[in-house]
């Protein structure tokens, strides 16, 4: 069986695989395997890496020029001891599997 962390935002469980790290000498979240393309919650919130550029939609935290990934924005809500985050922004939201998280602007 397949180890994995859990979190739990908004009633849904999402997984991220844990596996050995040779560089850290023990078990830690593999982001390499998890993060291999877009991934999204079962309501179609996006998993972001912390580190994630900052999109057009952000809504930073504070007004420092520094500000400049998801793990400074407002919508970004990042897992307990983890690298990764939802992010809870309506306008990044994928209605359906493979739809495009585009704004309207952004089609333009
Ligand atoms: S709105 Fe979402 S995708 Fe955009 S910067 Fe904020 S957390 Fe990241």
């Amino acid at each position: 069986m397949e180890k994995a962390n859990r979190y739990i935002f908004a009633g849904e469980v999402i997984k991220v695989p844990v596996a050995w790290d040779e560089a850290l000498g023990r078990e830690a979240e593999d982001y390499e395997d998890y993060y291999d393309g877009p991934v999204y919650t079962p309501a179609g919130r996006p998993v972001l890496l912390t580190i994630e550029d900052a999109c057009p939609e952000a809504e930073m935290v504070d007004d420092d020029p520094a500000s400049i990934d998801c793990g400074s924005c407002r919508h970004y809500h990042q897992f307990p001891g983890s690298l990764l985050g939802v992010c809870n922004n309506e306008k990044r939201r994928a209605r359906r599997s493979g739809q495009s998280t585009k704004t309207k602007e952004e089609m333009t």
